[in-house]
């Protein structure tokens, strides 16, 4: 069965393009009375970025901390905080940061007009009712969540997005001028996540032209990025994050994203270096990947934290390996519909071992 899979509609690119948000969403005002969300990375507050939002009358801004990935329960505290601001519905949010914010804008949209917990919704195509409309104005590039129909969320239970069409931006605006301030980790972790998608999308069982259409050209815009100079580095990355996602969006992750969700839901490590961490002892399964990951790692002076699942409780490990082996759909990408003789739970333990 092919999949009919909906992209987001409208999608701005430039440098400077996000002084073009009024323009974009302020035709969306009714009345006095109605207002947009900003959902906003709070590493921006009291910053030049924060100065720049064009709040008007009613607009509430909302600064989201993401020092640890979305949880439910913070998504429902937000909804709850919009619904006590106003008895109307916003007539936009608008998520501003990096793949955390997005994935906080897209799970608000969605339970404003979904009732419950967003822990009801993880899962695929268990929303109802379609969003509040939604914009996404990356800081950062390498998820690819501007694009994608998920918005990854920890639940008390699991580490799962809530997946479907009504999660999709209505709009994006992408201005590589706004991933001048990224640290220099954070901005080759989150470049690996999109070179990961690339390899993990083009090496996979699952591949086929449209995918590896994208996923191509994502892979040659990282590799200008993290191996050659060019000045024009932000803008590649910011087009190869959305190829990757394009990529990823028709066919399937891998192996090392299977791997870094364990390692994020035990041990709560983000998934940029989760993916960074795991692909570093994946050479049996993606050798030329990996070894071009190593040399951009070399390049970039980035040395990945070692050692961490020394000392760790056999119960942990082995809820590492199960999170791991759930995965099913990107084992069987990796590995072919035979994944389970060749990924046994002793071999998964003992890549999570020696991490
Ligand atoms: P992030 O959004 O978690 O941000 C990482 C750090 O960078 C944070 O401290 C943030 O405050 C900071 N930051 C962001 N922009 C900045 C800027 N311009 N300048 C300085 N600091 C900045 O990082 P990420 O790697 O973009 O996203 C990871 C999250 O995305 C995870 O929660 C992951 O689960 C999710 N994700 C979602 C998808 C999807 O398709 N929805 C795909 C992959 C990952
Ligand atoms: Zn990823």
């Amino acid at each position: 069965m092919y999949r009919n899979f909906s992209i987001v509609p409208n999608i701005m690119f430039g440098r400077g393009s996000f002084n073009q948000l009024t323009d974009v969403i302020g035709p969306r005002k009714t009345g006095q009375d109605s207002f947009f969300v900003y959902i906003l990375d709070d590493v921006f507050k009291g910053g030049t970025l924060e100065g720049r939002l064009p709040l008007q009358g009613r607009d509430l801004l909302l600064p989201v901390n993401v020092d640890d990935e979305p949880k439910t329960s913070y998504i429902d505290a937000l909804v709850q905080r919009i619904r006590d601001y106003s008895p109307h519905l916003p007539v936009g949010v608008i998520g501003i940061g990096g793949g955390s914010a997005m994935d906080i804008a897209k799970a608000v949209s969605l339970l404003l007009t979904n009732p419950g917990s967003a822990a009801d919704y993880q899962g695929w195509d268990l929303i109802k009712n379609p969003s509040v409309y939604h914009v996404a104005v990356p800081t950062l590039a390498g998820t690819g969540a501007e694009i994608s129909r998920t918005a990854i969320l920890t639940g008390p239970v699991k580490k799962l997005g809530i997946n479907s069409d009504h999660t999709l931006f209505h709009q994006i605006i992408l201005d590589p001028e706004l991933l001048a301030g990224v640290p220099k980790e954070q901005w080759f972790y989150t470049g690996m996540d999109c070179y990961i998608h690339d390899v993990e999308s083009l090496q996979g069982t699952y591949i086929n032209a449209f995918s590896q259409a994208y996923g191509e050209k994502s892979l040659d815009l990282c590799r200008q990025v993290f191996l050659e100079e060019h000045p024009d580095k932000d803008d590649k990355l910011m087009m190869a994050s959305y190829f990757g996602g394009m990529s990823i969006a028709y066919s399937q992750v891998g192996a090392c994203h299977a791997l870094s969700y364990g390692l994020s839901y035990v041990l709560g490590i983000h998934h940029g270096i989760g993916c960074c961490i795991a692909f570093d002892y994946l050479d049996e399964f993606y050798p030329q990947g990996v070894d071009e990951f190593r040399q951009m790692m070399a390049r970039h002076g980035i040395t990945l934290p070692r050692g961490l699942t020394v000392g760790m409780e056999n119960d942990a490990l082995e809820l590492m390996v199960t999170t791991a082996l759930n995965l099913v759909p990107l084992w069987e990408n990796c590995l072919g519909p035979e994944w389970r003789e060749k990924m046994s739970r002793e071999r998964c333990l003992e890549l999570y071992r020696r991490m």
